[in-house]
This record gives structure tokens, C-alpha cells and sequence, in this order.
């Protein structure tokens, strides 16, 4: 009597996208054997760290005609394959399964437990669960088609021969470490870093460390590269979430500059001021409080700490009255508060997320399966693909969905 052959999947990678395609292909294909290879010891190390610890699992963005731009690589790959695994799916795939998601004002959803371990621990069940083999300690140095099966070879010296098998191993930020990927036929674009902070430490706004502006626009000099939102000014230079967002918008241009730019801020973004109608209000406030202190009428929105800055910047000192303020004085002011200039050298990687831009090209992946258009049954999910976010669990959200459609392609065709 013949033996029914088991088919298997591997799966390379036990991060947030590994993890998640073996749980889901084991649950939704019960007779498919499921092993996953992890390099390190650890399973889903970086979701253990993610959010500070808390991980921002996905964001409330339940509109599919926004969230593909918030990806700025990958945005036409994600509306394509939104449709089959969108945030909300993320919140019922967890709710299913006890884990409630609390969202906070910007739209970050996090475990209402605070804690990155209910994330795991419910991941770490499924695959116990729906009996994935797991094997820490077990790094994949090539995959190889032989025949219709897929040779698996283990940095161990081991061969697994796989059915399917699916990549996931995150974002690499050496080009080298693709060379695996490569020999399979796909092209690579080369790894960049995204979501970091800017350097200014020689900058005297420095000593501001702390202040922040609810809305500020940055713009990179010389470039279309512009973001409006928070600014929080940092020891080392500016950070927030206008900055965080240039960064991942401009992660190729910037690697350019080898990170050395200027860059020009209007303080003034959520008034609408203009250069002209700031000298009107400062020719009213000229008329109508002439003996006030300028260092006493700060403008709205402007942190007192930071306008006592701009007028030491415009050498304007703290006694001056709006009546004596000169013509000069003013356009000073008007510039620091609207344009003004700040060299940029070097980047600091915001501890709470951080991600690589760059990866598998996509034109190589098919957005409905996660399938290679190379090599059949040869599956990606994860970082790996050239699909970044910007924060706010945009980068996880894209695990999932990649995880999970991986996952029903491979179950749909036993
Ligand atoms: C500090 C930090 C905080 C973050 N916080 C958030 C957040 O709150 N929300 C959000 O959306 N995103 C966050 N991100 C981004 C998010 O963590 C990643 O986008 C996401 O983890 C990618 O998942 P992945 O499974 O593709 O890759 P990874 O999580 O990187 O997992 C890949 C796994 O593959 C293994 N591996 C690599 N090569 C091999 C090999 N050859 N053989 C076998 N195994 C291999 C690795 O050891 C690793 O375990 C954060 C990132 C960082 C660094």
C-alpha cells in the first residue's frame, strides 16, 4: 500500500511574517507539514522589541485608499493585495484568538496590554498548536529547485527538500547577505536605511532639547522632499513624526548625500502664515502694542522657549518693545520662523522602529500570492521585499498580510 505523501512548507525566518505564514498554512492546510528555520535563538525577536515594547501591531487606517500611501516603497504592490488582508482582518485575526487592540490618538494600535509578549505568546500558541516544527539555530544559506521540490540547504551542512517554501527573513542591510536571493534569479534593491532621525548637533537649537511644535513643515533643500507634522527638537538634532516620515520618503536620496544636507523649517505650518502676512501682523502689533515686550507676544502654537530663541538668533534683545522693532529685525524673524536653515550631518536610528528600504524587487513577486514569477512554489512575505512603511505599524501590518496571503496560496493548491 503506497504512503500518501505529506506535502511540506519551509519557512525561512521566525519573524513577524514567518511566524505568521507557517501558523496560518498549518491551521488552514492541516495535512501540510510545517517547519520553520530560524538563524538566531530566538523567535520573533524584533516583535519583542517593537513600539518600545509594547508593538504597534497595525494602525487604524481602515480606508484602502489611503493606506498604500503610507508605504512609500511598495505602494502600488500593497493596493494590489490589500483587498485580501487589510488592517481590519489584522484586528479580527487577533480578537479571534482573545488579543484586543486599543488604538491611540495618531492611529497606532497596540495590545491593550501594553505588552509585545501577548503578541508572541499568541503567535508561539498557534504554532504549537497547529504543530509547526521549529528549529532555532538553523540559518539557511541557499534554496535550490530540484525538479518540482526545493532543496533547502542549512548554513548545518543539512538539506531539507521542501514542496514550498517561503522566505522571510527581514531586511538585510548588507547587499551581500541577498546573494542567496539572487541566485534564484531575482533582482535585488539594494538596502537602505529608513525611519531615522536628523543630526544637527552643532545647531544651537540643540539646547532645546524637549521642546516640540504640533505642526512644522521640513523641507529638503534642493528636492520636492517636504512632510508637515510634529517636530520634537532632540540633543542631537530634530526627530518626530514629520521627520521620521522625510526620512522614509527620502531614505534613497538622502543615502546619496551620505546624510549630509540642509534642510528648511517653517515653525509656522499649522497658521498658514506667509512672509507677507507675518510682516502685517508685526506691523499691527507695532500699532496696536507698541510698549509690549516682544520677548511677551509669542505667536500661536510657538513654545515660549523657542521664540525667546528666535529673537537671540535675531540678535533682538529680551527688553525690545514691538514699536522699536526694525524693519531688519523683522525679516529675520520672519525667515527663522517660516525658511529656516539647518545642516544636517548624520542620522540617528529611532529606537522605536526602524526598517529597511530596499529588498526583492516586486515586479518579480505576484501580488495576489506572494509566489515567485521565477521559480514556482518559492514563496516571500516580510521585510525582505522591497515594501517599507512608514511608522505607526504600517511595517507589521505588511508582515501579516504577506504572511497570510502566502500562506492561503500555498493551502489553495494542495
Ligand atoms: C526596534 C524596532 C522596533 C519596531 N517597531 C515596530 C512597530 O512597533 N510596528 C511596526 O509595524 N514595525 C515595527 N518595526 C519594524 C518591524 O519590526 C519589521 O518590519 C518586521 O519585524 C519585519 O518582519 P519580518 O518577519 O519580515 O522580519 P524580521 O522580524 O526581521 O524577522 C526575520 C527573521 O529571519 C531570521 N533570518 C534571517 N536570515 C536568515 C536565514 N538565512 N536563515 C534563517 N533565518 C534567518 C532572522 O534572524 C529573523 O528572526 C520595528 C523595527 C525595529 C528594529
Amino acid at each position: 500500500m503506497s504512503v500518501p505523501h505529506t506535502k511540506t512548507l519551509v519557512v525561512v525566518g521566525g519573524g513577524a511574517a514567518g511566524l505568521f505564514c507557517a501558523v496560518n498554512a498549518a491551521r488552514l492546510a492541516p495535512s501540510l507539514s510545517v517547519v520553520l528555520l530560524e538563524k538566531s535563538n530566538k523567535l520573533l525577536s524584533k516583535v519583542k522589541i517593537s513600539g518600545g515594547g509594547r508593538c504597534n501591531v497595525t494602525h487604524a487606517c481602515f480606508d484602502r485608499d489611503r493606506l498604500p500611501g503610507f508605504y512609500p516603497r511598495g505602494t502600488q504592490f500593497v493596493k494590489r493585495y490589500q483587498h485580501s488582508f487589510f488592517t481590519t482582518d489584522t484586528i479580527e485575526w487577533f480578537a479571534e484568538r482573545k488579543v484586543k487592540l486599543k488604538t491611540e490618538t495618531d492611529g497606532r494600535m497596540f495590545p491593550v496590554t501594553d505588552s509585545s509578549q501577548t503578541i508572541i505568546d499568541t503567535l508561539l500558541q498557534e504554532a504549537t498548536l497547529h504543530r509547526v516544527a521549529i528549529r532555532l539555530q538553523t540559518g539557511v544559506r541557499a534554496v535550490e529547485p530540484q525538479g518540482d521540490r526545493l532543496a533547502v540547504h542549512t548554513l548545518n551542512g543539512e538539506s531539507l527538500f521542501a514542496d514550498y517554501c517561503c522566505i522571510a527573513c527581514g531586511g538585510f542591510s548588507q547587499p551581500a547577505s541577498f546573494d542567496f536571493i539572487r541566485a534564484l534569479g531575482h533582482t535585488i534593491e539594494d538596502p537602505v536605511p529608513s525611519l531615522f532621525t536628523f543630526n544637527a548637533p552643532r545647531h544651537p537649537i540643540v539646547s532645546l532639547q524637549g521642546v516640540s511644535v504640533q505642526e512644522v513643515s521640513v523641507k529638503i533643500s534642493g528636492t520636492k522632499l517636504v512632510q508637515t507634522g510634529p517636530v520634537l527638537i532632540t540633543h542631537w538634532g530634530l526627530s518626530g513624526p514629520a521627520v521620521l516620515k522625510l526620512s522614509a520618503y527620502g531614505a534613497r536620496e538622502l543615502a546619496k548625500k551620505n546624510y549630509s544636507f540642509d534642510i528648511q523649517v517653517n515653525w509656522l505650518a499649522a497658521s498658514g502664515h506667509t512672509a507677507v502676512t507675518l510682516s502685517s501682523f508685526f506691523s499691527e502689533q507695532r500699532l496696536l502694542h507698541p510698549t509690549q515686550k516682544i520677548s511677551n507676544g509669542k505667536l500661536q502654537g510657538i513654545p515660549q522657549r523657542l521664540w525667546e530663541f528666535f529673537l537671540e538668533q535675531a540678535a533682538i534683545v529680551a527688553t525690545r518693545r514691538w514699536a522699536d522693532l526694525s524693519r531688519k529685525e523683522e525679516n529675520q524673524l520672519i525667515r527663522l520662523l517660516t525658511d529656516m536653515s539647518m545642516h544636517i550631518e548624520g542620522k540617528t536610528t529611532f529606537k522605536e522602529e526602524f526598517v529597511t528600504a530596499g529588498g526583492i524587487e516586486l515586479s518579480g513577486i505576484d501580488a495576489a500570492t506572494m509566489m515567485s514569477k521565477l521559480v514556482p512554489n518559492l514563496y516571500f512575505a516580510g521585510e525582505i521585499m522591497n515594501v517599507d512603511g512608514v511608522t505607526g505599524g504600517f511595517n507589521f501590518q505588511h508582515a501579516w498580510s504577506s504572511g497570510m496571503l502566502a500562506a492561503r496560496s500555498i493551502a489553495a493548491s494542495l
